[in-house]
């Protein structure tokens, strides 16, 4: 059954985290680690609040991070069933110049190891999610350079993700079927890739059985996606997912991908998002990023919802 499947699934296409304060999130993600921003639109499902997207120079499926700023939330509180860490890749070399970086700008929680034989730099972003920078091959990859981050040192996209269980067996089988396979154990990790996908290949599963479930707030992850090429391997991907007992969405215009979503056994929220018609399907190449974007239906009501949202300090 999973043979519907294998081969479709190229890796994370993006990850979403709820955010508090929309300006320090924006700041982090463009001036720290040195991304761009390139989408600025609200939540298709609540247009009062920003959607923000910030990746390579073009929002390459695999480099997408985006937020739900939602202001004063509070922080959520780090746990089981969702994805605690957000791996970053960066060229082999590069830690010591982020390293440096960070401790001159007071990035919380560095903390410098190695996991499945790569060196890698741990820290927090302005809400406490989890993120790392690993040194990984480019794989074809380049960095956003419009900022001061040095090409040789900029982020490529992701890496991969680490999710936090209860029980993983589950969620494992779920990769499986996605195409993902065993690619090792690193202590109380194991790791999945998905062959012959985009580098943001890789899902570790961290089983915590004595843990508590995460309450999600700012600095959660709030879904992971996974990207597929078009329309045609999405309908064959939800096909197979509803044939195999998953309970997904219809699919949903998203205006820069189609997503369908569903509940990972684990409780992580996965999606499934294309990567048609793509971040400059409404906005000039050079100018992603800069406007406020909505969607059609949204448009009639553009001077209140602009008058609802927060200016953004570039
Ligand atoms: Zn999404």
């Amino acid at each position: 059954m999973g043979d519907a499947i294998t081969g479709r699934i190229k890796g994370i296409h993006h990850i979403t985290m709820m955010a508090g304060d929309a300006s320090d999130n924006n700041g982090f993600y463009t001036r720290t680690l040195g991304l761009r921003r390139i989408k600025k639109t609200v939540n298709f499902d609540a247009p009062e609040v920003y959607h923000l997207y910030f990746g390579d120079g073009t929002g390459t499926p695999g480099s997408v991070m985006t937020s739900f700023p939602f202001g004063g939330m509070p922080r959520g509180r780090r746990g089981t069933g969702e994805v605690t860490i957000t791996e970053f890749a960066v060229p082999p070399g590069a830690l010591d110049y982020w390293s440096e970086r960070f401790a001159a700008r007071g990035v919380a929680g560095l903390t410098e190891g190695m996991a499945f034989g790569a060196a890698r730099l741990d820290f927090e972003g302005p809400d406490g999610e989890g993120l790392a920078l690993v040194e990984a091959d480019a794989r074809g990859r380049v960095p956003w350079t419009g900022g001061d981050v040095p090409a040789d040192k900029g982020i490529l996209g992701f890496n991969g993700a680490r999710m936090r269980l209860r029980d993983g067996a589950g969620a494992a089988d779920l990769l499986g079927f996605m195409g993902y396979e065993l690619a090792g154990q690193d202590g109380a990790l194991t790791r999945y890739r998905v062959p012959g996908g985009n580098a943001a290949d890789v899902i570790d599963i961290e089983v915590r059985p004595q843990d508590a479930p995460a309450r999600q707030g700012a600095g959660s992850i709030h879904h992971i996606a996974f990207a597929v090429e078009d329309a045609e391997a999405h309908v064959a991907v939800r096909t197979a997912l509803v044939d195999a007992g998953y309970e997904v969405t219809p699919v949903i215009d998203r205006d820069y991908f189609r997503a369908i979503y569903f509940r990972a056994p684990g409780g992580v929220l996965f999606e499934v998002a294309t990567h048609d018609p793509g971040f400059a399907r409404d906005e000039d190449p050079a100018e992603l990023g800069t406007a406020l974007k909505l969607p059609a239906r949204y448009e009639p009501h553009r001077d209140r919802i602009e008058a609802g949202l927060d200016p953004i300090a570039d």
